[in-house]
């Protein structure tokens, strides 16, 4: 009921917004996992999405869940009470200044350090592989190799009841896989500033390669997954803790634990979210029990009855 409301006062204030009821997650999350979402709305352009928050604002709307590309969510097979907003479409800007470059939350981040490389900036090469988009990997505070959202990003715009917001630079409290925004789901990040510097672009062009390369070889990107379950335990590999205790390449139901790096579930066939929670249980009790070290999950795990 609220979401054909939602849909015809959108379609009356005129905003560009693409609508899926009853839209099955799995087509929007790189698992490949997830049942049906009551209403998925997909804004075409930075006012439309404005124009949504304020809709759904003014309809007490909930509950609204925020996705990027869907590559750090699990969705349970019962699918998601509410409204997903996918920023896919809207929040695609990406500007230069100097060595200042602001992106809109939707744009990916291979878009953003290909952009940085064309323009001989150095200092994202580290996130070209991440399959996430800005809104995403500042939320997040996303990293790899010798980089992290945290010592790049030094603005961040965002809308909060109605209003649009920013933070500055420590403001934005990056720590390890999280950020301001983990704390603050209310909040919608529209664009951030990423400062960067000058660099040859042979040089950066060989970086972002080797990274790709490195990952190729040691991550199984030719399975769905949404890259490693586990945060880092302090002083520890979730990987390795994992393959100390056998659990490389075990399977329940679709889900199986990558023999390539121990740390990620890839969806074998047809795996279910109900597989992979499984499965996420067994790898904790059993490292536990084995190292007394507590795994945390990395990836968010969302919906009905998870
Ligand atoms: C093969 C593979 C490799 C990966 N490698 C890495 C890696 O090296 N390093 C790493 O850190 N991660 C990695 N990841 C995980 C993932 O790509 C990152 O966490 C990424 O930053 C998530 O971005 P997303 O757009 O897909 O966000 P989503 O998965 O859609 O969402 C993640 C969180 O961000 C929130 N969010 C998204 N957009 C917004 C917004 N505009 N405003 C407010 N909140 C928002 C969502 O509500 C959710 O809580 C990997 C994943 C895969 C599948």
């Amino acid at each position: 009921m609220v979401s054909a409301d939602i849909v015809s006062k959108a379609t009356d204030a005129g905003l560009s917004i693409c609508f899926l009821e009853n839209e099955l997650m799995k087509n929007h999350t790189t698992f490949q996992i997830g049942g049906p979402v009551e209403l998925m709305a997909i804004p075409k352009d930075r006012k439309s999405l404005i124009g949504l928050f304020r809709l759904l604002a003014e309809a007490q709307t909930s509950p609204v869940y925020i996705m990027g590309n869907g590559s750090n969510l699990l969705v349970s097979d019962e699918g998601i009470d509410g409204i997903v907003v996918k920023t896919e479409d809207a929040l695609k800007d990406l500007n230069i200044c100097g060595t200042v470059i602001t992106a809109g939350a939707g744009v990916s981040l291979a878009r953003i350090s290909t952009f940085a490389k064309e323009n001989s900036l150095s200092g994202f090469e580290f996130a070209h592989g991440i399959p996430g988009t800005l809104g995403g990997a500042v939320y997040m505070n996303a990293g790899a190799y010798d980089g992290e959202m945290k010592s790049v990003v030094t603005k961040t715009e965002y809308l909060k009841n109605n209003t649009i917001e920013a933070l500055l630079d420590d403001n934005h409290q990056f720590t390890y896989r999280h950020s301001f925004f983990s704390d603050h789901p209310e909040c919608f990040i529209l664009s951030s500033q990423i400062s960067l510097h000058a660099g040859q672009q042979d040089e950066i062009t060989a970086k972002i390669a080797d990274f790709s390369n490195r990952r190729r070889e040691k991550q199984p990107l030719n399975y769905p997954s949404a890259g490693s379950v586990f945060k880092r335990p302090t002083g520890y590999f979730a990987g390795k803790l994992i393959q100390d205790v056998g659990l490389s390449g075990y399977m329940i139901g679709g889900a199986q634990v990558s023999e390539k790096h121990a740390g990620f579930i890839i969806n074998r066939e047809g795996a279910t979210c109900r597989d992979v929670l499984d499965l996420i249980k067994l790898i904790k009790i059993t490292v536990y029990d084995r190292f007394s070290i507590q795994l945390e999950c990395e990836v968010k795990v969302i919906g009905r009855n998870v």
